[in-house]
């Protein structure tokens, strides 16, 4: 097929980027004088660039693409579907064949009475569903005050206005005047920067203990939920220490809070279990998803909401919803990933065979001198560049100099590994093989290696 790809040169294609192309989370003058890598195909984990240049993702796009890109069989679903119904709404009492059949499945896979799910077309439209829904269900039980939702600093839950006030981003949060009213940050469970003195393990539990003395100060009658991300992903990969979940539930059953655990990233395989929260051991009365809902092969995302909410929620029209809730095409897609990630037992293989591997070495990383710190759950791994090891230092001048040195360095090695501040993360594509996890190592070894070097 002919594409405006197969005629420009780079260079052309990169002026004409910067020209007409604003960029999510960029800075614009800097990306005109450098010119965007252009990607043009990939398959499995690789990535192929316009000069031709092959490149491991290990990020899986935007923490996305589980199953791995150039899957023909969703190609095929998606040429399909858009043949019979490319489009349909499910507002005024209309469905179609995708989106129950994908209800019917996310019902299944997801634990516990999660068994109704609310469409979006990706994860920040999930939250801000979640934010109104939850004032929805307080207002109905007769509760209408309790409307605040309290989430953590360093949290990400998104890029609309809702999304953003929900997370704990500063950077996001002056550019605007958020977050909105109603949203209260708490402390983040990050012992690795934020521990001290004290022992992971005791860290977590005060953490956790910041959402009661929230709750108390707020008011229990105005407080509507508490919402995190299982495991930090945006913030720098940030695994809570083992006591931090099971007291943040504690304190939730307690003061009747609903939990909304931010599945964007965690859910689909990332950690091992269909959903993180599984991997965490906790019961969140919705849970956000999208991106590994569908591999990233289309835009969707949406709220699973157990028994008792949607009941709840089924008392009133709740009015809300997006054009795109449910789209066929997207739903269609999803169903398909989802077939692929069961029939070829990929979560097992995350939990049981890859992930392990992919551990084990990244663990290894804590060896290299510019490594204080190296953590990973399933596949979604952070490793922590210090100037010294054993105090856990962050280094002289910028956060995020020396990291930022380190992505340029597995850029031009032609590995795609992300920084936060001065961590460097990973979330690869689940279905990547042990072959491709020792080559993810060494770029990311060599990568280190080049990054020290400078930096002396
Ligand atoms: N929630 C979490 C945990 C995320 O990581 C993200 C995106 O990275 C979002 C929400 C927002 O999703 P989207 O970019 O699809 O709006």
């Amino acid at each position: 097929m002919e594409t405006i790809t197969n005629h420009l040169p780079t260079a052309e294609l990169q002026a004409l980027d910067a020209a007409h192309h604003l960029h999510p989370f960029s800075h614009q003058g800097e990306l005109a004088e450098k010119g965007a890598r252009i990607i043009t195909r990939a398959t499995g984990v690789t990535l192929t660039d316009s000069e031709g240049c092959e490149i491991l993702d290990a990020m899986a796009g935007l923490w996305c693409v589980n199953v791995g890109y150039g899957r023909d069989e969703i190609a095929d679903v998606a040429a399909r579907q858009i043949r019979e119904l490319p489009y349909y709404n499910t507002f005024f009492q209309t469905s179609h064949v995708p989106v129950i059949a994908l209800s019917a499945k996310l019902a299944e896979l997801a634990p516990g009475d999660l068994n109704h799910v609310f469409y979006a077309g990706s994860g920040s439209e999930a939250n801000d569903t979640n934010m109104r829904m939850v004032r929805v269900y307080w207002a109905q039980k007769g509760k209408p005050d309790k409307k605040i939702i309290i989430s953590r600093n360093n949290a990400y839950h998104g890029s609309t206005m809702a999304g953003a006030s929900l997370g704990g981003m500063t950077p996001m949060h002056e550019q605007g005047g958020l977050p909105i009213p109603d949203v209260h940050h708490i402390p983040q469970p990050n012992w690795y920067a934020e521990g001290g003195d004290t022992t992971p393990e005791e860290f977590g539990l005060q953490r956790a203990q910041e959402l009661e003395k929230a709750i108390l100060a707020l008011g229990e009658d105005k407080v509507a939920a508490f919402i995190a991300e299982p495991v930090q992903g945006a913030g720098g990969v940030i695994i809570p220490p083992s006591t931090y979940w099971p007291e943040i539930q504690r304190i939730c059953d307690k003061y009747e809070i609903l939990l909304i655990a931010d599945e964007v990233i965690c859910g689909f395989g990332r950690t091992g279990n269909w959903f993180g929260s599984e991997t965490m051991g906790i019961k969140p009365h919705i849970m956000s998803i999208a991106k590994g809902l569908s591999s990233g092969y289309a835009p969707i995302g949406g709220s699973i909401v157990c028994d008792e909410v949607a009941e709840v929620i089924a008392g009133c029209e709740f009015n809300h919803g997006y054009t795109y809730s449910g789209h066929p095409v997207a739903a269609a897609i999803a169903l398909e990933n989802l077939r692929i990630l069961e029939e070829e037992n990929i979560v097992d293989r995350v939990r049981n065979d890859t992930g392990p591997y992919l551990q084990k070495k990244w663990k290894a990383l804590a060896d290299h001198p510019l490594v204080a710190d190296a953590c990973i759950v399933g596949m979604m791994g952070a490793i922590a560049l210090s100037p010294n090891k054993a105090e856990r230092a962050p280094f002289d001048g910028d956060s995020g100099a020396v990291g930022l040195i380190c992505r340029e360095h597995c850029f031009a090695n032609n590995l795609i590994m992300r920084h936060v501040g001065d961590r460097m993360i990973i979330s690869p594509p689940l279905v990547i093989t042990k072959d491709e996890i020792d080559t993810l190592i060494e770029r990311a070894t060599r990568a280190l290696d080049l990054t020290l070097e400078q930096i002396k």
